[in-house]
This record gives C-alpha cells, structure tokens and sequence, in this order.
C-alpha cells in the first residue's frame, strides 16, 4: 500500500502523515526532510545553491535516513542527528531554491522511490503523487488557509526557541509556495486523481479520522471488485 500526502508549506501534512503511518504501521518517509537535509549540507559546505551540477555531487555524496522516535522521527545525515537543524529559518529560506533544479529532484526522486520499494508506506512532500509514487494507493492533497498555515508555522518555531516575526514567516511561506508551484519539475498541485483535505478547520486527530475513513471505505471498494 502506497499513500501520498502532498501539499503546501505548513498545512500539517507532516504530522498528519506521521500519525497515519503509526497507526497503519506503515514507514513513514518525510521527503521535505531530505531536501531540507541536503540544503543545511550545501549551506555548511558553503555550496553555490544556483549551481545544479554542485548540488547533485553533494547529493550523490550525501546518505539521508530516518529513525523511529516516540516524539518526532529523527532526521539522520551522514551520521549526523539533523532533526531541528533542518528547521531552522535559514534552511527554510533557501530549500526551495535547492528543490528547484531537475538534475537535483531527479537523484532525490530515485532515492525516495528506493526507500518505498517493498514497503507499505505513507510519504509526504510536493510531487510525491505525480512523480515519486505516481501509482499510489491513495493521493491526497492536504491544505490549510495562508492565515492558519502561518498561524501553526509561528507556533511550531516557538516552540523550538525561534525568535519570529508573523509577517516575515507568511512572506517565507508565500514564497516557498509559489517557487514550489512554479518550477518546471515536480511542481506543487492539485492532481486530477487527489483528494484535498483542507484542515484550516480541523485537528490533526479530525484530518487523519478523515483519511483513515477514505483509505478504509477506498480498500472495501477495491477489495470488493
Ligand atoms: O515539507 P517541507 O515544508 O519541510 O519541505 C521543504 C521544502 O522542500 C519545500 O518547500 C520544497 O521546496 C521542497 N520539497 C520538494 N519536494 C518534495 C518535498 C519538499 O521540492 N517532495
């Protein structure tokens, strides 16, 4: 079973997503994480981000992997526990600009497609339903209000001791989106074939009951063809 949870910054997928694959004891792959990993690398390899061939070179060299944890599932680069590194705003800022070039998406896609193989995963990121696992279960587009997005992103980042500004953060995630819809590989959308779940209004545990109540009533029907 493969099921892809794409949408834009800040509408809870990853949590969402999380709980899902916990309760389906599923693997749950956070590609947003990886692309975040690769941009804190080139940032403290001092890498021209605008450089696609110096950004794939550090790919190839790069190993990203996840660990369980009871909290939040720890981030692993090179070795290295970058689980809040790569959530700082200065990653933030950046990791859309490294996520843009094709040559970089096409070694993350490859990646990412090789940690699903042979699992029942949940995976969440921006193109997952288009390129990553085009032939998933289920595709759902999670999404939320600019104002409740940005709402959850302050609180998150206060939570981890982050200074912020409200309107500084909307600004970021504006434009995040808007390089993520507009690129010319894997860009953000609503496919023909996803399901959007908007959750400006919901809790995470009302999302995921929605979800769940979807892919169950989704297996019954396949189950009974
Ligand atoms: O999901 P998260 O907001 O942590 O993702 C960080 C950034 O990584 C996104 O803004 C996007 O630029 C990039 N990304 C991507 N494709 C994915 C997942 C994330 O381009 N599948």
């Amino acid at each position: 079973m493969k099921i892809a949870i794409d949408g834009p910054a800040g509408a809870g997928k990853s949590t969402i997503a999380r709980t899902l694959a916990s309760r389906l004891s599923y693997l749950y792959i956070d590609t947003g994480a990886m692309y975040r990993a690769l941009a804190l690398k080139a940032i403290k390899a001092a890498i021209d981000i605008n450089d696609p061939q110096q950004l794939v070179d550090l790919a190839f060299h790069t190993h990203i992997s996840f660990l369980p944890d009871s909290q939040e599932q720890k981030v692993i680069c090179d070795g290295e526990d970058v689980t809040a590194d790569i959530r700082s705003p200065e990653v933030s800022s950046v990791v859309a600009q490294v996520a843009a070039h094709p040559a970089v998406r096409e070694q993350m896609v490859r990646m990412q497609q090789d940690m699903a193989r042979n699992h029942s995963v949940v995976m969440d990121g921006r193109d997952i339903g288009e390129c990553v696992l085009p032939d998933a279960d289920f595709k759902f587009f999670v999404t939320a209000s600019l104002e409740e997005r940005t709402r959850r992103r302050i609180k998150e980042l206060q939570s981890k001791g982050y200074q912020v500004n409200e309107e500084d953060i909307r600004k970021d995630i504006e434009k995040r989106d808007y390089q993520d819809a507009h690129r010319e590989v894997g860009a953000l959308k609503i496919l023909p074939d996803s399901i959007v779940i908007d959750t400006t209004d919901l809790t995470v545990e009302e999302a995921v009951t929605r979800i769940m109540s979807i892919i169950q009533g989704g297996a019954v029907i396949k189950d009974a063809l």
